[in-house]
């Protein structure tokens, strides 16, 4: 076959659903492949157009809403999931997901949170553990591992710090909720099992499983003062040893 006759194949494009402004997030980042996940699951599950979502406070809101076309609206500190609850009832059709980091989330949001959980609302939650706060300048987060130096532990997280928060296990454990899983995308394995993972977790929502909830480890190169690539390698050696990877719940239907 001639160089003329040789097609062109396609193997890897810009999803439709990312919008076409430049990341803000930093080199590295590996918000920016989990922007990538949500767009193409919404774009499988053909749901773009009825997706809502709801951006917490930090870095998790910088990027995803301009990045992803879809309604979205953002929310104070760590209410994102009782203005999720409101679109839902209104809207019972809608696929409709709250975006929150470790502090919005784990911190001032985990009341909030809970709260929706014990109101058995019909939700998903996309949560982003980074380890601590980028945002606002690397300060301790309630996912900061034991012995991790960040602003405010700069001889590293000690025991009397608190211990790590887990997120997706504490929401496996709540009855209104049909399914919990911890995630990465730091290898392209890890990538296609996420995709899977959030595809699972949106049908759950669609068919009134129950509560959704997805916990995404990633990297903070920029917080963590580490290269991109040293990133990738810090996630593998110490943040699964802490935060292990899996399903911790998947039923049917929380009312069976
Ligand atoms: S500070 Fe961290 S989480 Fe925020 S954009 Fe930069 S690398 Fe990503």
């Amino acid at each position: 076959m001639s160089t003329s006759e040789q097609k062109k194949v396609l193997v890897c494009g810009k999803p439709e659903l990312r919008t076409g402004f430049p990341s803000l997030y930093c080199p590295g980042c590996h918000y920016g492949i989990i922007t990538r996940v949500i767009c193409e699951v919404l774009e499988e599950l053909k749901l773009g157009g009825k997706a809502i979502g709801f951006a917490g406070v930090g870095c998790s809101f910088g990027g995803a809403p301009i990045s992803i076309g879809i309604d979205w609206a953002s929310c104070p500190h760590g209410r994102a999931p009782a203005m999720a609850s409101a679109a839902k009832r209104i809207h019972p059709d809608a696929l409709v997901f709250t975006l929150q980091g470790d502090g919005d989330l784990g911190a001032i949001g985990l009341g909030c949170f809970l709260s929706a959980v014990l109101r058995n609302e019909n939700l998903t939650t996309i949560f982003l553990n980074n380890a601590g706060y980028g945002q606002t300048g690397g300060q301790l987060a309630p996912t900061t591992l034991t012995g991790m130096k960040t602003t405010t532990t700069q001889q590293g997280r000690r025991r009397e710090d608190g211990f790590p928060f887990h997120g997706a296990e504490l929401a496996a454990y709540h009855k209104a909720v049909a399914y919990s899983a911890r995630v990465t995308v730091h290898t392209p394995g890890n990538f296609k099992k996420a995709k899977r993972v959030l595809t699972t977790a949106f049908q759950k929502q669609m068919s009134g499983a129950g509560y959704s909830f997805v916990e995404f480890i990633s990297a903070c190169p920029s917080v963590w003062g580490m290269s991109p690539v040293d990133s990738v390698a810090y996630i593998q050696e110490h943040m699964l040893k802490e935060f292990p990877l899996g399903e911790f719940k998947n039923i049917d239907s929380i009312y069976d």
